[in-house]
């Protein structure tokens, strides 16, 4: 038999609160795709803030929020290149890319945008199952940040093009819904 004050119970019971408590501490910080903000929520409106170079050290915290998001969304519906801070409620200009490899842009600037544009069904994390017809530029530089607060340059076309400038454009509180070409320009997806 073993007594309610043996030290097994009372190691055991320990490192059970242990887990408990850490399983707590992890769900309040880390963010989950509960926190991703949906098509409506007005958050999704408001125009960022340029993240400041003393807030250098929470953008770990912020990517490793994305980061844990992103993967959430592939999971669950199995699309998800790229997301942007306000996404989940983060009102700064940061984007957060992960296609082969993670980049993070702080403060990105768009320019040399190409007269030459092209259509495509674009969709959203904020609104999963909506499809939306809109016009992108072929191709733009990009002027950012990164993590480490050295600036970079990156030319890009078609795919990657159109994926900055849908992220960019949800720093500015804009949504792919607001640049339909016109009403017939949404689909669901089942
Ligand atoms: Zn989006």
């Amino acid at each position: 038999m073993i007594s309610a004050h043996s030290p097994f119970l009372f190691v055991l019971h320990t490192v059970l609160s242990i887990f408990i408590i850490l399983h707590i501490a992890f769900e309040q910080i880390m963010k989950t795709i509960t926190d991703l903000l949906l098509l409506g929520d007005p958050r999704l409106y408001e125009v960022c803030r340029p993240v400041l170079k003393t807030e250098l050290p929470l953008v770990g915290g912020w990517v490793a929020d994305l980061d844990n998001v992103m993967k959430e969304i592939r999971a669950k519906y199995g699309f998800g290149r790229a997301i942007a801070a306000p996404q989940l409620g983060i009102m700064k200009r940061l984007i957060y890319m992960n296609i082969d490899k993670p980049v993070v842009f702080i403060n990105p600037k768009l320019s040399g945008l190409s007269d030459e544009m092209f259509e495509l069904w674009d969709d959203c994390m904020s609104f999963p199952h909506l499809l939306v017809k809109v016009k992108r530029h072929q191709a733009l530089t990009i002027k950012y940040l990164d993590e480490n607060w050295e600036p970079q340059e990156w030319k890009m076309e078609n795919a990657l093009a159109e994926l900055l400038q849908h992220e960019y454009d949800h720093l500015n509180g804009i949504l792919c819904t607001m640049r339909a070409i016109d009403e017939k320009s949404f689909r669901w997806r089942a």
